[in-house]
């Protein structure tokens, strides 16, 4: 691949959020080149529960009845605990017409997504790292990068880039973008096989010490499951939280599960990586350049849903981004239009799950109260049900009005 070539838009990272803007930035007819260090298929740390924006953005692409192959298990419901160890089951999807979230494990979605990327022609390039970034005047001239196959320095150019890299994403660093440690959440992950008593409902148990925060336990196919717990840096931090020993005291103790992980067997390790959340906004575009997913900080502050958010950033971050380059105006100021068309399609959800997990964390005991009520109150559960991350159409009606009026 020859160094002096200028292509339309380079994007870095092949992860969901940079495969899905390539395939959109092809099929627009662009000249565009996808690049990763690693090699696909390749692992990510992640719960592997995907809902309805994803799937929303897959049947735009023609692939969803693929993805929907793809080894994993439909999710219909939730069950959901309390601190206090009430437990109620919810339906998040209507069963006969309704889109069914899905747990697929993150090697294989990105192996598929990097995969049907290439099977529309994108150019992609594995193994190669963006080392350093030049920037004249705020715009990028090149990506210094190196081919990690053979050791070799390469330079890379283009009108336009577009940065998928990730939580540690380069392109947020060089712009000096860092989420302070209240908008930070760290996250374990683990996958157990022989887990008893799954159904095709997504588990989030809100135990104590670590509300607002959760333990999960997400069902795969053949009694495996994906099982983790996360809390936001500060409060862990501040609370002195030691998330592996909660792991452990969960699946060993709480009496919630320990009969069914009795005879369960950790198959690989605990791992930990760092969700951004998008109650932080990041600058998330410059002179020539966009930042999507994760690098741009887009998870859900209460879900730790990013998924989603990465693929709807990266279809509207490729529209903007043929916009530009059709009119000749890859500039600041018409690249702002991607910022104003992503936050007014996830603002407001965003705002009300932050604003819970604020409330959870400061009065945990309206947890209890809460899911107490809705054991009891089937009106009162199917308005809680409307409210959860996963529900469809669950962005439409959240209100701040609307949040209270589960409370009191
Ligand atoms: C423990 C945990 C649980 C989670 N659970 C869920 C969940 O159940 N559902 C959900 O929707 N979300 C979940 N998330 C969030 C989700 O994993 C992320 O939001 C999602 O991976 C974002 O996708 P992305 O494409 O932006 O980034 P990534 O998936 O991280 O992809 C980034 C890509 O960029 C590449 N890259 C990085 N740096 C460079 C470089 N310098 N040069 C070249 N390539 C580079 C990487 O190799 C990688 O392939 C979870 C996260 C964690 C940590």
């Amino acid at each position: 691949m020859a160094g002096d070539k200028v292509w339309d838009v380079i994007v870095v990272g092949g992860g969901p959020a940079g495969s899905i803007a390539a395939m959109y930035l092809k099929r627009a007819g662009r000249d565009v080149l996808l690049i990763d260090k690693a090699a696909f298929p390749r692992d990510k740390v992640c719960g592997d529960a995907q809902g309805r924006k994803l799937a929303t953005v897959m049947k735009d692409l023609g692939i969803y009845e693929h993805y929907r192959k793809l080894p994993g298990r439909p999710i219909y419901g939730l069950r959901l605990s309390a601190p206090n160890g009430v437990q109620i089951d919810m339906d998040l999807v209507d069963r006969q017409h309704g889109t069914p979230g899905y747990i697929v494990r993150r090697k294989d979605l990105d192996h598929f997504l990097f995969s049907s990327a290439k099977a529309m022609q994108v150019p992609t390039r594995e193994k190669v790292q963006v080392e350093d970034i030049a920037f004249e005047g705020g715009r990028v001239t090149a990506l210094h990068c190196k081919d990690l196959a053979s050791g070799k320095p390469l330079q890379l150019q283009a009108k336009l880039f577009i940065a998928a890299d990730g939580a540690d994403s380069l392109f947020a660093k060089k712009l000096g973008q860092k989420n302070p440690p209240d908008h930070f959440i760290v996250a374990l992950r683990a996958y157990y096989k022989d887990v008893e008593g799954m159904g095709d409902l997504i588990e989030i148990h809100l135990l104590k010490g670590i509300v607002p925060g959760y333990f999960w336990i997400f069902p795969l196919p053949d009694k495996e499951a994906n099982v983790g717990l996360g809390m936001v840096v500060k409060q862990k931090t501040e609370r002195g939280v030691d998330l592996v020993a909660e792991l452990k005291k969960a699946v060993a103790e709480n009496p919630l599960f320990k009969e069914r992980f009795a005879k369960a067997q950790l198959d690989g390790g605990i791992k930990a990586w760092n969700l951004p959340v998008a109650s932080y906004r990041r600058v998330i575009h410059g002179e020539n350049f966009l930042l999507v997913g994760d690098a741009a900080s887009l998870i859900d502050p209460l879900s730790g849903e990013g998924v989603g958010t990465a693929s709807i950033s990266a279809k509207l971050a490729a529209q903007v981004a043929v916009q530009a380059l059709d009119s000749g105006q890859v500039n600041k100021p018409f690249l702002g239009q991607y910022e104003k068309a992503l936050w007014d399609e996830i603002g407001r959800e965003i705002k009300v799950d932050y604003r819970i997990q604020k409330l959870g964390n400061r009065f945990p005991f309206l947890l209890d109260k809460l899911m107490s009520k809705a054991a009891k109150d089937p009106a009162f559960r199917k308005k809680f049900e409307s409210l959860l991350p996963y529900t469809e159409g669950k962005g439409k009606i959240g209100t701040w009005r609307f949040v209270a009026s589960l409370f009191f």
